[in-house]
């Protein structure tokens, strides 16, 4: 397309004479490492990547793509598995930019938007305090919020989008607006779950709990054959579960280290995961039944540093693998999906790759339907596919079974996808529809007044109205 050319232009000389950040081009040192992702699976060239240092330049950015007639895609974290930060013309970068502020007297807190988890639960545990986030340290704060946000707080304190309480944003026509319950709270109701189709956010700021410094971790793993009727028991554990304690329920492999017994190394395992974030002296008791399906093969359970868990995963999600993950809702975990997950988990092509089941409810339910644009409150549980690989020639096996998998479980699902696991852009307009639901007509028209010309039209982005 006709983006490299318009890429060397004057314009272009002007943009780098208005930032302090970095212009980065096709035929610069720097390009291939600025259009690398977390995803390895994602190859895009834009024409453009503009390394923001401040607001200031994501205006510029913003404003010469508008200019120039080119979509504006934006990375933060660069955790979004559909490569959605990355698009054919100016990627507007806010990797430089993660100051986090908290403000203990409000319980507060403001982070740029380049911010990832880790930045964030790093200041606001000086505090004992925390903001519902994702389980992945290096995540981004904004690409999670945006399309909702789970993780080990939300049954407690419910989604990020559910805690945003304002944003600072850059919108098409290169305006720096606040979005709040006060000033322009159309555009703050998109932010919480309508996705990054609205602007860019400079800064997101959040309410605050008292979280930690420590929590109870529960990561019992269990013989894979234990999960077909494990994850009935889970269900039942889960359905009658206070608010403070999340879980997942994962069929996954044992790591080939200590304290895993040598004959589990690399071996298909059935794990339960869980956080209790409520009083420390409640936790063995209300994770208990967790840990006691059957004997495990491992326990690592145990009270840990709040940024300790919430970076447990961390290793096992590097930077660079090749990765396609799906999901979608369940009304409830029975005997169908049991058999499933067993059955494909069984025939997983990758040990790398997982099926994870998400209990949900709690505080995701307690905001109004319609108040926020996240749509899917009501659905209990979440079922997530990961098909995960390290070589570009499994890629074809991996994503049959992902999408055999899907096929499958969505016909015991009355449909929606939870849009921060959402398979690839191709799947595109209709996955927006049905996860949005009611709200979608709503998400239309806020597009429409805040970004008419469809500028941030990178993949899984709102149509205008
Ligand atoms: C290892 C891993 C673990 C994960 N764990 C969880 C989890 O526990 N819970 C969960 O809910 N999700 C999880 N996710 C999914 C994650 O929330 C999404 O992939 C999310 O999009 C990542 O955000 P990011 O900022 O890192 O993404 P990026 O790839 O940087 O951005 C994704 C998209 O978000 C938008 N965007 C990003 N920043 C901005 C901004 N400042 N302003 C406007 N739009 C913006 C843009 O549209 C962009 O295209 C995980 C993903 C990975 C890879």
């Amino acid at each position: 397309m006709a983006t490299t050319a318009t890429a060397t232009g004057p314009a272009l000389d002007d943009l780098r004479g208005q930032i302090r950040g970095e212009v980065i081009t096709g035929g610069d040192p720097a390009y291939a490492e600025a259009c690398r992702i977390w995803n390895g699976m994602i190859e895009r060239q834009p024409a453009l990547v503009v390394r923001c240092s401040g607001s200031a330049d994501v205006i510029a950015a913003v404003r010469f793509a508008s200019e120039a007639g080119l979509p504006v895609s934006v990375r933060s974290g660069g955790h979004n598995v559909a490569g959605t930060a990355l698009c054919d013309g100016v990627v507007v970068d806010l990797t430089g930019m993660r100051n986090v502020f908290v403000d203990p007297e409000r319980n507060t807190v403001r982070a740029a938007g380049g911010a990832r988890l880790g930045d964030v639960d790093h200041e606001t545990q000086a505090f004992a305090l925390a903001t519902p986030f994702g389980v992945v340290s290096k995540t981004g704060i904004a690409g999670l919020t945006l399309n909702g946000g789970m993780g080990f707080l939300t049954r407690n304190y419910g989604l990020s989008c559910d805690n945003l309480i304002g944003a600072d944003v850059v919108t098409a026509d290169g305006r720096l607006v606040h979005a709040d319950l006060e000033r322009n709270p159309d555009l703050l109701w998109a932010l919480r779950g309508g996705g990054g189709s609205f602007g860019v956010a400079t800064s997101l700021e959040y309410r605050l709990h008292d979280v930690g410094p420590e929590v109870f971790m529960a990561i019992a793993f269990y013989p894979a054959d234990a999960g077909k009727e494990g994850i009935l028991a889970w269900r039942e554990i889960m359905r009658d579960a206070p608010d403070e304690l999340m879980s997942v329920a994962l069929w996954w492999n044992a790591p080939a280290e200590e304290p895993f017994p040598p004959e589990w190394h690399g071996k298909p395992v059935f794990i339960l995961a869980g956080c209790w974030s409520g009083p420390l002296d409640e936790a063995e008791e209300a994770v208990r039944p967790l840990r006691e399906l059957t004997t495990p093969i491992a326990d690592l359970s145990g009270p840990m540093p709040f940024v300790v868990a919430q970076s447990l995963f961390d290793a096992e999600y590097p930077d660079g693998r090749r990765n396609y993950w799906k999901s979608l809702y369940l009304p409830d975990v029975d005997e169908a999906i049991a058999e499933l997950c067993d059955r494909a988990a069984a025939s997983r092509p990758s040990a790398l790759s997982s099926i994870d089941v998400w209990a949900l409810g709690g505080a995701m339910r307690n905001q109004p339907e319609g108040g926020s644009a996240f749509a899917q409150r009501g659905s209990p549980f979440l079922f997530g596919i990961e098909a995960n690989g390290e070589a570009a020639g499994d890629d074809t096996d991996n994503l049959a079974w992902a999408r055999d998998l899907f096929t499958e479980a969505s016909a015991l699902s009355p449909g929606g996808t939870y849009l921060n696991f959402p398979g690839f852009a191709e799947e595109g307009e209709e996955i927006l529809r049905v996860s949005h639901g009611a709200n979608y007509e709503r998400l239309k028209e806020v597009k429409a007044k805040y970004d008419p010309e469809n500028v941030f039209r990178g993949s899984f982005s709102i149509p205008v109205a």
